[in-house]
C-alpha cells in the first residue's frame, strides 16, 4: 500500500497540561508569563500514526480544565476518519450550543493541527509539502523576554536576542507613561546592530486617545511596526490610528476566525495579518484566511507556535514575519533553531515535532 491511501481512523484524544518554565519571562501591559501552561495533544489513529500539537492556555487552570472535555470530545470523534475538514466541521457541531470560542476553540484548532500533523505523517511529506510547497526559509524575529523592564534591561537583553540569531527583536511598551516606553524604544534602538528591526508591542494597553499620542509620539523612532496600541477589535479606531500614523500599525493575533479578519478589512483596519494558529482555527482556518490576505494582498505573519507557523508560512503566498518564541522548545525533542536570521521547518514528515517525554513528566501539572 503506497503512503496515505489507508483511510485512517482516530482513537480518543490524549491532553497532558503541562508548565513549562520560560527562559525568559515575559511581563507585558495585559500580564506576567513566567511558566508557559501548555497543553499537549496526541491524536492517534487505530492503525498507528500519532499527531502532535500544543495549545498556549494562558493560565494554568485553564489548560487543565480543557482535559476532562477534550475527553468527552475525543469519545464523540473515535473512530471518525482522519480527515481535518470533516473534524473540524464535526467539533464545530459537537460545541454548537456550548459556543466554539476562546479557550474551546484554540483546543479545537489543536487538533485541527494534530490531525494535519497525522496526516502529514501518514503521507510521509512534511506539513509544508502536503499543502504545496516545500519548507522555505522563513525571516523570523525573537519573540521571548523584553517586557515591561527598564531601558537599561532592556537594551542587554535585545543584544542577548539579536545574537540568539533573529532578524528583528520586539519591545513591549505600554508603561505608566509614554516617556518611559520612549526611553527603553531608544536605549534598545541605540544598540541595535544595522540591519536588525526593532518591533513594538503595546498588547492592547492604551485608549485611543491615548494610543493616538503614543503611537504619534514613536513615529520617527525607527520602529518596523507598532502592535495592537489599542483593544484589539477596535477596528474602526486601529483605522484612525494607522491612517494619522506612518509606523505601520499591526493587528491580527486576536482574529478568532475569518469572521474578525473579514470586518478588519472592511473597517481598513491593517494592511497586513499576524495569524494566531490556534485563534485563526488551526490549519484549516489557516489555509482560508491566506486566501482572503492574498485576495487582499495582505501580508502574512504568525503569531506563537513557530513549530507548524513555519511549515504553514513556506504555503502561504504572501509569507511575511515568522514570530519565534521557545516555550515549547523544553519540551521538544528537536526544537527550532534560527539560523542567519531566518528558520526553516523541518523535512521531516508532519510538523517534526517529538516529545521530550521526561520534559513531559517532569513539567506536568
Ligand atoms: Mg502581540
Amino acid at each position: 500500500m503506497t503512503p496515505g491511501s489507508e483511510i485512517l481512523h482516530l482513537r480518543p484524544i490524549i491532553a497532558t497540561p503541562v508548565s513549562v518554565p520560560m527562559n525568559r519571562p515575559l511581563g507585558t501591559s495585559a500580564d506576567r508569563v513566567e511558566s508557559a501552561p501548555l497543553l499537549r495533544l496526541d491524536l492517534e489513529t487505530r492503525e498507528g500514526v500519532v499527531g502532535r500539537s500544543h495549545t498556549f492556555c494562558y493560565k494554568p487552570g485553564i489548560a487543565k480544565s480543557l482535559c476532562p472535555i477534550l475527553s468527552e470530545l475525543g469519545k464523540a470523534l473515535a473512530g471518525s476518519r482522519l480527515a481535518p475538514v470533516e473534524l473540524s466541521e464535526r467539533i464545530a457541531g459537537f460545541f454548537k450550543l456550548a459556543g466554539l470560542a476562546g479557550p474551546l476553540s484554540s483546543a479545537a484548532s489543536a487538533i485541527d493541527v494534530a490531525a494535519w500533523d497525522a496526516l502529514a505523517i501518514a503521507n510521509e511529506l512534511p506539513l509544508a509539502m502536503l499543502l504545496g510547497s516545500a519548507p522555505k526559509p522563513i525571516p523570523a524575529y525573537t519573540s521571548n523576554g523584553l517586557g515591561l523592564v527598564s531601558a537599561p534591561e532592556a537594551a542587554d537583553e535585545a543584544e542577548q536576542l539579536v545574537e540568539e540569531g533573529g532578524a528583528a527583536i520586539k519591545v513591549r511598551v505600554g508603561r505608566s507613561s509614554h516617556e518611559d516606553d520612549l526611553t527603553v524604544v531608544r536605549a534598545v534602538r541605540d544598540r541595535m546592530p544595522v540591519g536588525i528591526h526593532v518591533m513594538a508591542d503595546y498588547n492592547q494597553a492604551c485608549s485611543f486617545a491615548e494610543a493616538m499620542h503614543r503611537c504619534r509620539g514613536l513615529d520617527g523612532e525607527g520602529l518596523y511596526w507598532i502592535e495592537e496600541p489599542i483593544r484589539h477589535d477596535d477596528y474602526l479606531y486601529a483605522a484612525l490610528i494607522a491612517e494619522a500614523v506612518h509606523t505601520p500599525i499591526r493587528i491580527g493575533e486576536n482574529f478568532a476566525g475569518i469572521g474578525p479578519m473579514r470586518a478588519a478589512f472592511d473597517a481598513v483596519a491593517s494592511d497586513d495579518a499576524m495569524l494566531d494558529l490556534d485563534r485563526i482555527g488551526g490549519v484549516t482556518g489557516w489555509r482560508n484566511a491566506v486566501a482572503l490576505a492574498e485576495s487582499w494582498r495582505w501580508e502574512v505573519s504568525s503569531h506563537l507556535y513557530p513549530e507548524a507557523s513555519a511549515h504553514l508560512l513556506s504555503a502561504t503566498p504572501t509569507r511575511h514575519w515568522l514570530e519565534c518564541v521557545d516555550w515549547a522548545s523544553p519540551i521538544l525533542q528537536q526544537p527550532l533553531s534560527i539560523i542567519d536570521g531566518s528558520v526553516t521547518a523541518p523535512s521531516r514528515p508532519g510538523v517534526g515535532i517529538e516529545w521530550d517525554a521526561a520534559a513531559i513528566a517532569k513539567f506536568r501539572i
